[in-house]
């Protein structure tokens, strides 16, 4: 429940993910799923409630071929026409005479008799064996919530990409490609009522530097668009029609802000070193070829991370080798002589493609993603390898694989690559021979085999996203068990501990380019543990620069050492956050009084 004031202020408790404020006028998108009753009708009101059945179906089909046109011009044809099987299902003879029955023989509402009767199809569907079929099923839901929304008079699903007017963004959940898609200029921030810290979304927010909350429950359907908002992103809160005092609280907290922003401004061409001289390169993680311009702006030392997924998101069909070759060519050559790791696709788990055709799984973290998926999928990993090869000639280009769970996977991918450069050469096109090759370390299953890995590669990256979810048993994106999400569990401190010593055995190097790296309160645990590198999205940068360079690696290790030891995730954090206010107090002056009230 929201703590409502008498004032009237009325403050959400959500998980903070994208650090700022922002207020503004909220805009709450539609339910993904409506609330339909089953209303009985009198026998003289049936045919009008098929009437009205009948009016929703043009209703749909008239909005469906607008969205269609608009396709065409803007995509093509081909594009244009993934809508003609929705349009199919509004003429479905079947299901529309088993709507039409239902509605005279049980004397119900249109609405529950459509939502009855589309959910058992689409259930059907779901079930089938037949991928093709399976895969209709995004599409007749597509189509039934139009249908339902005109039915019940919902307006039509706002369009992130374009807003009228700034708003802050309220809804149930969003998509990845919804969120790297969103209106820049006109989202101040957004919520939603599910998610976690490490979604895919959250790390969208903080690379578009987005103040954002997420864990709302169900703030959104508690929440009416046009109420006037603050959100807080540094603390989680979202409050609605907030008071003069809270107003004048955070203005007070946006001016210390601003301080702190100038003093990371100082700082951002100067190197990450300790203040007893040990050096920690400091990377940048990107989801798009125009995030090149952050990391040189924030000072980052290259590109520790480029989530090449994104390149496939947000588009009807997947890039052409031609395509990605130039995109991370760019990349290569804007950073030039820095270092850029391209990860190779990392599909699945949050991230779908609907050009893909991944049928949707039970488990899907656990499931069909990464590199599983491209070892399988060999056209469409042939076609970003060679890219990535063939880019490597252009700067300083190394490549990495998503979720490799053991030495066969490995083998297998390697064996892709020297398939591959032998292409390559035989086509007389130009790549660096020594293009260094590392792999994600992000299962439990990879740290424990971390020294056979480690002699067939030049890095490690450790994903800890992944790797903590994994090791863990919890599902990174759940809010409900976002409490157990722990990235100083005893295990997790002893897993990357494993990793870096085993990397450090073969003598290649160890980087952290999970969420964990990009927090200034764990990266002296990082530090200490042995890590070489942190990347980190481009804005938390400055951030981690300003602890290392005020901490001594002394003090890090010692922090370490504690941790190995310690029985206690709570205990290992505390220990962490007492460090980091000690070496650097003025970074962490974001908390407020209203946000420490209890609930
Ligand atoms: C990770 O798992 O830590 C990681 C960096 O990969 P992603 O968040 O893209 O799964
Ligand atoms: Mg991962």
């Amino acid at each position: 429940m929201p703590e409502a004031l008498p004032s009237g202020e009325r403050i959400f408790r959500g998980i903070p993910v994208s650090a700022g404020v922002c207020r503004g006028k909220l805009l709450v998108l539609g339910l993904a799923r409506p609330v339909i009753d089953k209303r009985p009708v009198s026998e003289t009101a049936v045919a009008e409630e098929i009437n009205r059945f009948e009016k929703a179906l043009v209703q749909t089909r008239h909005q469906l071929l607008e969205v269609q046109r608009k396709v065409s011009d803007a995509m093509g044809a081909h594009e244009g026409s993934i809508f003609d099987s929705h349009l199919l299902v509004l003429e479905d003879p079947m299901l529309l005479d088993e709507v039409i029955r239902l509605i005279r023989n049980e004397k119900v509402n249109a609405e529950y008799a459509f939502h009855a009767v589309s959910e058992r199809y689409a259930a059907t569907l779901a079930a089938t064996e037949d991928d093709y079929l399976r895969e209709r099923v995004t599409d007749m839901r597509d189509v039934t919530a139009r249908v339902l929304n005109n039915l019940l008079g919902l307006e039509d699903e706002h369009d992130l990409r374009r807003l009228k007017e700034p708003c802050i963004v309220l809804g149930h959940d969003l998509t990845p490609s919804n969120t790297a898609q969103l209106d820049r200029r006109n989202v101040l921030g957004f919520g939603t009522d599910v998610g976690s810290r490490t979604s895919h979304t959250a790390i969208m927010a903080r690379s578009l530097r987005i103040p954002a909350v997420v864990g709302l429950k169900d703030a959104s359907g508690q929440l009416e668009s046009g109420q006037y908002a603050l959100l807080d992103g540094f603390n989680g809160l979202i409050i609605v029609n907030p008071t003069d005092q809270t107003l004048y609280e955070y203005g007070q907290l946006e001016k210390k802000q601003l301080t702190l922003q100038e003093k990371l401004r100082d700082i951002v061409p100067r190197p990450a070193i300790t203040l007893d001289g040990h050096r920690v390169s400091l990377s940048a993680n990107i989801e798009h070829v125009s995030d090149t311009d952050a990391v040189k702006s924030q000072g980052a030392e290259g590109v520790g991370l480029f989530r090449t997924e994104y390149l496939f998101l947000e588009r009807q069909h997947p890039p052409s080798e031609e395509e990605q070759y130039h995109a991370y060519r760019a990349v290569a050559a804007a950073l030039k002589p820095l270092p850029v790791v391209i990860r190779t696709l990392d599909l699945g788990g949050d991230k779908f493609l609907s050009h893909m055709h991944v049928p949707a799984e039970m488990n899907p973290f656990l499931g069909w993603r990464a590199i599983r998926f491209c070892l399988q999928e060999r056209d469409v990993f042939r076609e970003q390898l060679r890219a990535i090869l063939r880019a490597s000639a252009e700067g300083n280009v190394k490549m990495m694989y998503p979720m490799i769970s053991g030495l066969e996977e490995l083998n297998q991918a390697n064996a892709l690559v020297e398939e591959y450069k032998a292409e390559l050469r035989q086509e007389s096109l130009p790549f660096d021979e020594g293009m260094e090759i590392g792999a994600m370390i992000e299962t439990p299953s990879a740290v424990i085999v971390a020294d056979f890995l480690a002699k067939r590669l030049k890095f490690f990256s450790i994903g800890t996203n992944d790797l903590i979810q994994y090791a863990l048993a919890v599902d990174r994106l759940n809010e409900k068990i976002a409490h157990l999400y722990e990235p100083t569990h005893p295990a997790i401190v002893r897993l990357i501990q494993a990793t870096v010593d085993a990397a450090h055995r073969q003598k290649i190097r160890v980087s952290v380019c999970g969420e964990m790296a990009g927090d200034p309160v764990l990266a002296p645990l990082l530090v200490g543990l042995g890590v070489d590198e942190l990347s980190a999205a481009p804005p938390l940068v400055a951030s981690l620069k300003f602890v290392i360079r005020r901490l001594k690696l002394a003090e890090a290790q010692e922090l370490a050492r504690f941790a190995l030891d310690c029985e206690s995730a709570a205990d290992i954090l505390s220990r962490c956050q007492e460090l980091a206010h000690e070496v650097a107090p003025g970074l962490f002056e974001d908390s407020l009084a209203i946000a420490k009230s209890p609930a």
